[in-house]
């Protein structure tokens, strides 16, 4: 089946003509510099490039080859912007001068090449898909911060591996027509293939991009849902989730979990004596002490004002205490410096250990339980650990 290349080019012009300004429409909402727009943008160059290709049959040749190329590596070159856009603090992209130069060399080398139109095309193939190959690498470096890439970012991994595909295909159908005799129909039928693939990775990759954008954003209202945002730890809705996770694993793995409930000593009073900003400080002070004593698996939030919760998971009753031993020794040993004052502090802690009870016990009880071990501190004195009577 010969595909027809004048009804391609008009579908790849309204295809990417929608879908690029509903893209950059979308994203216009957070500003003209992020992710969305930029690719709403290479969708749009992306529209323009048959029509840059067919002014060669209606006037001069070198304006419509300089300008179809040059059109070309822009579009690769917003795709690799619009990419590293999400993760711009680890994944590097061309900046303004690399956008015009790259098009433009380009467009310069196609103009130099014009009078051999194989080694031209062929040239022009090896370029983009070296850009297509930067933006494959951009989108599998720009993973979130935890590591993880979504399903989004997979789905435009996927389309660029695909458009690096096209454009070898490409390459090598044009080299091979470089050493033998291709007919006017045979190179139509390689520019056709050239739009028919690039127009379906590039629908791929756009699904994916909107896809990876949504689920960024979901994310973010996830991480604010679910942590405090003076401390970063965990807030009190994500901990108490927590807690019914390890309750629940509880029951199947028999392993013991504690929690450590940790409330600052006299803390209105540096409130008082240093203000209020003071006490923030102080508060993401301990916050970071106590976080850089969790293992894998344990869990620290901020459960209210100037209390902290701890979930420590597969733990002993005498490991449990060792390490709110540690901990109170780690906020008491060292004053937190604010606008070069020494604030001195100390924690008191309730622990409670779950330990094989029958029925499991609420989360309600295990709280309250750490709740009078901790006033028990405070009786006792504060700056000291004190274990919940079963
Ligand atoms: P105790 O040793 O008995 O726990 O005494 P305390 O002063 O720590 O206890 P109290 O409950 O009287 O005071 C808690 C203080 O924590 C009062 C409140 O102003 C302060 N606080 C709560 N949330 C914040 C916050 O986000 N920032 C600051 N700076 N202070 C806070
Ligand atoms: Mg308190
Ligand atoms: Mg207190």
């Amino acid at each position: 089946m010969a595909l027809d290349l004048a009804t391609l080019a008009l579908v790849v012009v309204l295809v990417n003509g929608i879908a690029g300004s509903a893209v950059m429409y979308a994203g216009r909402r957070e500003g003209t510099a992020n992710g969305l727009w930029l690719w709403g943008a290479a969708l749009l160059v992306n529209g323009l490039q048959p029509l840059a290709f067919g002014f060669r049959f209606a006037g001069p040749q070198v304006p419509s080859i300089a300008l179809s190329n040059a059109l070309a590596a822009l579009v690769l070159v917003l795709q690799w912007k619009a990419v590293a856009r999400v993760r711009l603090d680890i994944v590097r992209a061309p900046g303004r001068l690399g956008t015009v130069l790259i098009p433009l060399s380009a467009g310069t080398a196609a103009v130099l090449l014009v009078r051999v139109e194989y080694v031209r095309n062929a040239f022009g193939s090896a370029v983009f898909c070296a850009l297509a190959m930067a933006v494959l690498v951009a989108t599998l470096r720009a993973t979130s911060t935890d590591g993880h890439r979504t399903r989004g970012q997979q789905l435009v991994a996927i389309g660029t591996l695909l458009l690096i595909g096209v454009f070898l295909w490409r390459l090598f159908a044009l080299l091979s027509a470089l050493v033998g005799v291709a007919t006017e129909a045979e190179v139509n039928a390689i520019h056709a293939g050239t739009y028919f693939g690039t127009l379906g990775t590039m629908l791929l990759q756009t699904l994916g991009i909107v896809l990876w954008h949504k689920e960024l954003a979901v994310n973010q209202q996830h991480d604010l849902a679910t942590h405090d945002a003076l401390t970063g730890c965990l807030n009190r809705r994500a901990l108490l989730e927590e807690c019914a996770r390890l309750l629940r694993a509880e029951t199947r793995r028999a392993r013991l979990f504690a929690i450590l409930l940790f409330d600052l000593d006299y803390f209105k009073a540096v409130n008082d004596v240093y203000g209020h900003l003071a006490g923030d400080a102080v508060l993401r002070e301990v916050a970071n002490r106590l976080c850089a004593q969790l293992r894998e698996g344990d869990r620290l939030a901020r459960f209210g004002g100037e209390e902290f919760v701890m979930l420590v998971d597969d733990t002993s009753e005498a490991g449990a205490l060792a390490l709110a031993d540690r901990l109170r020794a780690s906020v008491a040993d060292a004053p937190v410096v604010y606008d070069g004052r020494s604030i001195a502090i100390t924690v008191s802690i309730g622990v409670y250990v779950a330990s094989g009870h029958d029925p499991l016990p609420t989360i309600d009880d295990m709280l309250s339980a750490s709740d009078r071990a901790l006033y028990v501190a405070k009786a006792r004195g504060r700056n000291c650990v004190e274990l919940a009577s079963p």
